[in-house]
């Protein structure tokens, strides 16, 4: 029988509820079990896809092309657990099937109402992830206990121990445990008023993880576990990790979290815990022989969460080479100002990023020119690697004006454009490409080296544009290499200059495929040349 584990969050909003799914998630798999994780979002917006990076983080993409909250990233790197669309609801995404189902008649002239109709869409959406493969269910409720969004989800999550029984259920509050500094004391208040609040909907958590900044004593927890009826052994401590996310599962587990689970919901199946590979991975992080500066070009360069899979997979290479990665971010708008040009030139390596909509193309072509011209190992991803065509073609084809018809319609040289069903050339319409597919390298290429033996690789791509094929005879006769296409070799899906250090642009995003125990290969190939840019110095 599939055990569910519910996580709500309390007192405030950005605690890391994602962090801590991601690691109990990480705990239980160590410890033998299938796990699938899934969050509840708590807005209307049906389309994730279409949310701000400047204030949702990034847009994340999972094989099966679904966009979904950046937390899923954290799942998919602390987890080998496959997610799919079902791993991902908003309200609105709720509201939707059970206005479709209405539609369809199914729910035969009644009331259509919140409780039961969008509560058992969530319950229903909750169960389809068990069976018998799967031990435990992770289900992380997004927003705060007492919002009045989140209210639907609460009720679900109680009426769910209903249908299946409390012993397989269980439920863990994350809350926070503010330090007073004039006080010099914690302050367990808000915790107490938080629980209440989640006991008056008929939730009684079975555990609860104290974010704090300070060490909680054995008298702090057992008063709390006394004010929140949970015995001290549940109240478990998250302390603040001022180094690194990857320790957040180490401290947990030393707080004897895994076990509190695995006897609370009567796992019998759990195997003793092995986390070496964890500890390893975190001893390298601390421990590092090299340092070197990435400069990532990005419209959202202000907001770190605009590309956190990106910065993440950058740090999981750096612990491959026992590099210490300083990154430092640029908005395209400002690569066109001295300083930014001057920073960019001083990095060990530029990555440019992807980007959907508006986008300060001429920034990003200058930063491609500032890694071309002075030999800076580069990546550009997706519109990274377009912006690495435009500049070839402007700077070194000699086709003034090159662009995307993306950012301009009436360019005289559309090398980035859309294309129609049989790959070629059309001004308007085009379809969004989104979700994982193949890609194929060419034998002996800079990408496909860096990926070792394979020849082929499953990508996650989110574009709509493409390289336009009108230019490949003139890009192939250049020094530009595609070495990365559609299995129909029609589609380009990757470029490189041999005579770099080392310059590689991909369609696809990479960094959706990047885990901290098993770094991206491309990744991997650009630090690598960037620590021997600093060898070189
Ligand atoms: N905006 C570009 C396109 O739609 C690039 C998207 C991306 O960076 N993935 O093709």
């Amino acid at each position: 029988m599939t055990k569910f584990i519910f996580v709500t969050g309390g007192v405030v909003s950005s605690l890391g509820k994602g962090l801590t799914c991601a690691s109990i998630g990480m705990l239980l798999e160590h410890r033998g079990l299938n796990v699938r994780l899934q969050k509840f979002d708590p807005y209307i917006n049906v389309d994730p896809g279409l949310l701000s990076p400047a204030q949702h983080g990034e847009v994340y993409v999972l094989d099966d092309g679904t966009t979904a909250d950046l937390d899923l990233g954290h799942y998919e790197r602390f987890t080998n657990t496959k997610l799919t669309w079902y791993s991902s609801w908003t309200t609105g995404q709720i509201y939707q099937r059970v206005f479709e189902k209405e539609n369809r008649g199914e729910y035969g002239g009644a009331t259509v109402q919140v409780i039961p109709h969008i509560t058992n869409e969530i319950k229903q959406c909750i169960m389809r992830l068990g069976g018998s493969d799967t031990d435990v269910v992770i289900t992380e409720i997004g927003g705060t206990v007492g919002d009045i969004e989140s209210l639907p989800h609460m009720e679900a999550i109680r009426q769910f121990a209903l249908d299946v029984g409390k012993e397989n259920c269980l439920y863990i509050h994350l809350t926070l445990i503010p330090f007073l500094n004039a006080a010099k004391e914690l302050k367990t208040k808000p915790t107490q008023h938080s629980v209440g609040q989640l006991r008056q909907i008929g939730i009684q958590p079975d555990i609860l993880i104290c974010r704090t900044e300070v060490s909680l004593s054995q008298e702090e927890r057992a008063k709390i576990g006394l004010f929140c009826n949970i015995s001290t052994d549940a109240v478990i401590e998250e302390k603040d990790k001022d180094f690194s996310i990857y320790e957040v599962p180490l401290s947990l587990t030393e707080n004897k979290l895994d076990q509190l689970i695995v006897d609370k919901l009567r796992i019998d199946n759990a195997s003793l815990l092995d986390l070496s590979d964890w500890r390893e991975l975190v001893s390298k992080l601390r421990n590092p022989q090299h340092e070197i500066t990435v400069a990532v070009v990005g419209e959202f360069a202000g907001y770190r969460d605009a590309y956190k899979s990106t910065y993440e997979a950058i740090e999981h290479a750096g612990v491959q080479y026992s590099t210490r990665v300083r990154v430092i971010w640029k908005p395209s708008r400002e690569v066109l100002q001295a300083n930014a040009r001057y920073e960019l030139g001083k990095a060990n390596a530029i990555i440019v990023s992807g980007s959907f909509g508006e986008s300060e193309i001429d920034g990003k072509v200058d930063a491609v020119r500032i890694a071309r011209e002075g030999n800076i190992p580069f990546l550009g991803i997706g519109l990274g690697m377009q912006s690495a065509i435009i500049e070839f073609a402007r700077n070194v084809i000699g086709l003034d004006n090159a662009n995307s018809t993306e950012y301009d319609k009436d360019t005289p040289h559309p090398v980035i454009s859309l294309l129609d069903e049989h790959r070629t050339y059309i001004r308007n319409g085009g379809t969004l490409k989104i979700g994982a597919d193949t890609t194929v390298f060419k034998v002996g290429s800079l990408i496909h080296t860096a990926y070792g033996k394979n020849q082929l690789a499953y990508e996650r791509f989110r574009h709509r544009y493409e390289f336009n094929n009108q230019y490949r005879e003139q890009l192939e006769r250049s020094e530009m290499q595609i070495t990365a296409t559609s299995p129909d070799s029609l589609l380009a899906q990757g470029v490189e200059l041999p005579n770099h250090n080392w310059f590689v642009g991909v369609q696809y995003h990479p960094e959706f495929k990047s885990q901290p125990t098993k770094p991206h290969p491309l990744f991997n190939a650009l630090v690598n040349a960037a620590i021997k840019t600093i060898k070189k110095q």
